[in-house]
């Protein structure tokens, strides 16, 4: 609508697993969905898999079923895959990185609803659904710049860095110094630990919905990116120009996943750990970055102190989809605040959905939806 796709490159999805080892990086499994006349296949090597469990192929499409089934709902899922034979090496492999990637969440406590719902999501519109979209530059020029050009023209008026302290009960806000006129709707588009701060700032009546933002339960993202100029690095360098890998480390059991573009002068990598949580955040960050280190020296032959780089941690990056949330229903907001005319939109506000942009696109349809409900 505001042509902001057409900035944007769209990539196949293909799994490409690794392992880091004291041998150095192995590939383990590797799939990519595979165009033929008429039909899409996905393509599954599996002879590199490391200690690949007898019939593969068929253990994998048997565990894909089985956490797709509905009826799984009431179990967490380290209880439904430890009693239900699945093969213990492909959770390793495949469901772990990507359940704790997909929900940021750690597999053992997350949700199989969400599992279930999420690769069912994967499996509608094939191949299209397993797209990747990634801007051509970066967010702000191809996601944010064409949005707001869009709006503007529109007549909507934005006011940056005016983040809202207080909202008073006759729809006008308090912005930094200034109080705004009155609005006809409000709609609070923040996660719900932030709404719940302005909330209660606000001193406006606390209900069931209002207290959920106050409970839920998030959990972080450990980025670490590095900058290798090209002109230092002798190992084979991305032909592709977007790389997306799962590599499990020996040393600590997890799983990172590695995103690599190559750029002019540059290779630019980020080194992802999701489900992080803060009381761990020390050791995590020991962890990333002995990774980091041990990955730079063996993929690419350079210290990684001889490169530019920088560890961010998104700090209550997602709502987890834990099974325990999801259980007491309390992983989503919903869209409805007790005060008439003031709505609340968010990934998290997305009922059945994962904490993702898609969450956050469709709470924000709903919240369209029910204003212009109240407009006719
Ligand atoms: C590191 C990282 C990687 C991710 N990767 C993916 C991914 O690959 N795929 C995916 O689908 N999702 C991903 N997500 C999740 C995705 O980014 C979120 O689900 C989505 O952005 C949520 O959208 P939202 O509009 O609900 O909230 P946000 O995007 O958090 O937007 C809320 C906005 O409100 C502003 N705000 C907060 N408080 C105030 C205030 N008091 N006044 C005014 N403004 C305020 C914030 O500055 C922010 O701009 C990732 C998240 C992180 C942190």
């Amino acid at each position: 609508m505001c042509g902001a796709l057409d900035k944007w490159n769209i990539f196949n999805f293909e799994w490409s697993g690794f392992y880091l080892d004291k041998n150095g990086l192995s590939q383990t499994l590797h799939f990519k969905l595979k165009q033929f006349p008429f039909l899409y296949l996905l393509n599954l090597y599996y002879p590199h898999v490391h200690k690949a469990p007898r019939f593969f192929l068929f253990k994998f499409l048997y565990a894909l079923t089985f956490f797709m089934r509905e009826e799984n709902k009431s179990e967490g899922l380290k209880n439904l895959y430890e009693n239900r034979l699945i093969n213990n090496e492909l959770i390793e492999l495949f469901f772990k990185p990507f359940t704790e990637n997909c929900l940021n969440t750690e597999f053992e406590k997350a949700s199989n609803n969400m599992l279930s719902f999420l690769l069912k999501e994967c499996s509608k519109n094939l191949p299209s659904s397993l797209d990747i979209y990634l801007p051509k530059s970066n967010y702000h020029v191809c996601v944010i710049l064409p949005i707001i050009n869009y709006l503007e023209n529109l007549g909507v008026t934005f006011h940056f860095n005016s983040p809202v302290e207080r909202i008073y009960p006759d729809r006008s806000l308090k912005l930094r110094k200034n109080v705004t006129g009155q609005y006809d709707d409000i709609v609070i588009a923040t996660p719900g630990y932030s709404a719940f701060s302005i909330w209660k700032k606000s001193n406006l009546p606390i209900n069931d919905e209002i207290s959920v933002w106050e409970k839920q339960v998030y959990r972080d993202i450990l980025n670490l990116w590095v900058f290798i100029p090209l002109s230092k690095v002798n190992a084979s360098r991305t032909k592709n120009s977007f790389l997306w890998h799962p590599v499990k480390f020996e040393d600590d059991g997890t799983t990172y996943i590695i995103v690599s573009k190559e750029l002019p002068n540059h290779i630019l990598l980020a080194i992802v750990r999701s489900a992080c949580v803060a009381e761990r955040a020390k050791k995590e960050k020991e962890e990333i970055m002995a990774f980091g280190r041990k990955l730079l020296r063996t993929k690419f032959y350079i210290q990684l102190d001889r490169c530019d780089f920088k560890l961010i941690r998104s700090k209550k990056a997602t709502v987890a989809c834990t099974h325990d949330q999801h259980k007491t229903n309390s992983i989503w907001s919903g869209i409805k605040t007790p005060m008439d005319r003031i709505l609340k939109c968010s990934d998290e506000g997305a009922m059945g959905f994962p904490s993702t942009i898609e969450g956050a696109v469709f709470s924000g349809n709903k919240v369209a939806e029910k204003l212009l409900q109240q407009r006719n």
